[in-house]
């Protein structure tokens, strides 16, 4: 099981995260320890984690994890996406309420884009691009974030 990084103003939690370029079954175990560790429920809490980004368990290269379907009535599915690029952001703006595993406690209202397009790498090295909705959209544009050293907290209004 891997350390969960927590606090504001954590350095790693901090850092721009770097690049995949070693697709390697190194990655693959790396990614198998990332889906262990969100789908662990936190003992005090009784909370899961949805999404995890690699810098939330003290790697700083560009890998993250989304769940998929949460709230939905399909199957939920675990994604993991390596460097992960938003490719189109919808204009409409949606208002949901987050938390994150490195800030417990914390859930505050953060607006962003309902739907955006991505491409990323699988853990093969393989380019994929599709659209994403609802939590989908939110989980990613939320982990996204942590690659480039920014938590949600930061877009609370001054
Ligand atoms: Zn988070």
């Amino acid at each position: 099981m891997l350390t969960i990084e927590t606090g504001e103003t954590n350095k790693i939690l901090r850092t721009h995260c770097h690049a995949v370029t070693d697709f390697d079954k190194n990655l693959l175990h790396f990614v198998a320890e990332m889906e262990e560790t969100m789908a662990q429920e936190d003992p005090e809490t009784g909370i899961r984690g949805v999404g995890l980004a690699a810098n939330q368990v003290g790697d700083l290269r560009r890998i993250l994890l989304i769940t998929l379907n949460v709230g939905e009535r399909k199957e939920q599915k675990v994604l993991p996406m390596i460097n992960p690029e938003i490719t189109w952001i919808s204009p409409q703006k949606v208002l949901m309420e987050e938390g994150c595993l490195s800030l417990p406690g914390v859930f505050e209202y953060v607006a962003r884009p309902a739907r955006v397009q991505a491409r990323w790498q699988g853990a093969d090295g393989t380019w994929h691009e599709r659209k994403f909705g609802k939590w989908d959209a939110r989980i990613l544009l939320h982990e996204l974030d942590h690659l480039d050293g920014t938590l949600f907290t930061d877009y609370r209004k001054s």
